[in-house]
This record gives C-alpha cells, structure tokens and sequence, in this order.
C-alpha cells in the first residue's frame, strides 16, 4: 500500500486555503517528500504523518515555490528526533542550492546527502525505486517516477510438491534459495510470475513533452501541474512553461494513467473547479487537487 497526500497545490506563493505544491508519500513507514515550498512543513504538520520518517525529498527544481521550504523542513525532521540520513534528489546544481539553504540549517543530528539522478537510472529509495526524466520549464527541472515493487506470488503446492518443510517457505518467498537434507529449491521453482507493482508519478513545472506520456507509464496516480484553467490563458502556459488544464488531462490519457490530480495552479485561478469538466471531457478519471487529499494506492487482487 502507497499512501500519498497533496500537501499544496498552489504555484508561485502561499496563499490562505492553498499551500504550495508538493506530495508526501508514505511507504511501510517511511515518508518521501516531493518538493517543498515556503510553508510546506506547517501542511505536514496539520496532516499528522510525523517528521522523523522522512529519509527523502525529491526537489523539481529550483524556483523559490519549491524549495523555499527546505531549511525548515529540515531543522522540523531534526526536532522529530531523527538520527538516520536523509537524501535530497534534484536537478542539476543541487549541491549549490542545498548548500545556499543550509546556511540557516547548518547543525543537523542526521547527514544530508545530494543525488542528482540521470535520466533512466533507477535509485532505491525509501523501500521506493525512484527516477526522473528531465522536463521543459524555465529552469532544468524533473519529473519522479516512484514504484512500489511487489514480491513474486508464492505457490505452496509447488513448495508441498518438492516437501519443502513448511519453515523453510518465508525464505523462498523472500527470494533465497534453501537447502535440506542434501536437497536445495530455488525460488524460481516455487514462485509465480512477476506482478505489476504500484506508480506515482509527480510532474511539475513543465510544457508538455514528448517523453511524459511514456514516463507517466500507466500510472496508478500521476500528480500533473495544471497552472491554468482558462484555455484563453494557453500563451501564458506556452510562454511561462507551464499547462493549461485540458493539456494536463491530455497527458494522462496519452500517459494510460488510471487517474491524475491537478496541482500547481495559479495565484490566479482562485475558483478551479470551474473548469473541471473541460478536462474531464478529455480524461475522466481527473481529479481537481486541493490541500490534504489524499488516497491509498493497493495493489490489484491477483
Ligand atoms: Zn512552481
Ligand atoms: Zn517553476
């Protein structure tokens, strides 16, 4: 199970009612933070996850609306009383802009660790296999793909079959070879096929590319930056690097999502919901973002 909570949906600046965009993640236990903008921290506060979990924060890119957030996010992860490392993942210069932060945060009682993903690297993280693709905004700025890998079914008349001695089972469901009585059995002989896993994925601020739909990957959840609602407003979108509604939902179907979520709109657009039903009519399975939704993704009955 794939917890996952809007803590914003706002661009540009904090308003009352509307933080700015980031997701927090929660995965048996350990919490993923993508972005995180002035005031991200007080949302996390009111959604009640704790700090101490956190172990990532995945940063877009580095306008201040995404990353302003960072020096008291991590002096709030240092209070919850947390001792392991935490790793922050971002485009490139990230070294530079964490360490331009953390002037303010410089005595942390965990290590802060930089990572820069290249495109089509895959990086454990958080129990997550996380990776990014470069998208078109302003600035260099990634989208995340996360992916909760989902064990092999275990196939017990097989395993009754070869007398595996039942305490020997959870070692062959975990994927390790076991040996008896001058017998072994390898997993592959008691295990099913490989079954899908679950995928969010997370991207903001950008123009539509041609990569995004084979990124987005029949995504269980995409979280999609929707800054304007108003297709009158398209050259904005075009000209600041951003997306108008309908090209959001547009995304998602190209992208096979089963349903995404708008965020990052503009200090603007102070009624979204008017122009719901204009994506819909593209997509169907969106959902208007607003600060503390939140969903459990599972994994399909199979
Ligand atoms: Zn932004
Ligand atoms: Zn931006």
């Amino acid at each position: 199970m794939l917890d996952v909570c809007l803590l914003g949906t706002g661009g540009m600046m904090p308003l009352p009612g509307r933080w700015l965009s980031s997701v927090l993640v929660r995965f048996q236990g350990r919490l993923l933070l993508l972005d995180c903008g002035e005031g991200t921290q007080i949302s996390q506060k009111a959604v009640g996850w704790g700090f101490k979990a956190l172990g990532a924060i995945c940063l877009s890119h580095y306008h201040a609306d995404h990353v302003a957030g960072l020096p008291g996010m991590l002096l709030m992860v240092g209070n919850s009383g947390r001792t392991e490392p935490l790793t922050i993942f971002g485009p490139p210069g990230l070294g530079r802009v964490v360490a331009g932060l953390r002037t303010i945060a410089p005595e942390l009682p965990y290590s802060v660790s930089c990572v820069e993903p290249a495109p089509g690297q895959v990086v454990e993280c958080q129990g997550l296999q996380l990776s990014a693709l470069p998208l078109d905004h302003a600035l260099p700025c990634l989208a995340y793909a996360l992916e909760a890998p989902r064990a092999r079914p275990f196939l017990p008349e097989r395993a009754q079959a070869l007398s595996v001695p039942v305490q020997l089972w959870s070692r062959l469901q975990r994927g390790e070879a076991v040996e008896w009585a001058g017998r072994r059995v390898a997993p592959d002989e008691v295990l099913g096929p490989p079954r899908p896993g679950l995928r969010l994925v997370y991207a903001t601020d950008t123009r539509p590319t041609p990569e995004l739909p084979a990124f987005v990957g029949g995504a269980d959840l995409f979280v999609c930056e929707a800054t304007y609602g108003d297709p009158a407003d398209m050259p904005k979108a075009v000209e600041r690097k951003h997306m108008t509604f309908a090209e959001a939902a547009h995304l998602a179907r190209a992208g096979q999502a089963r349903q995404v979520w708008l965020t990052h709109f503009s200090p603007a657009l102070e009624e979204p919901q008017r122009y719901l039903d204009q994506a819909q009519a593209i997509f169907p399975n969106t959902v208007l973002g607003y600060d503390h939704l939140q969903t459990s993704l599972r994994f399909a009955q199979t």
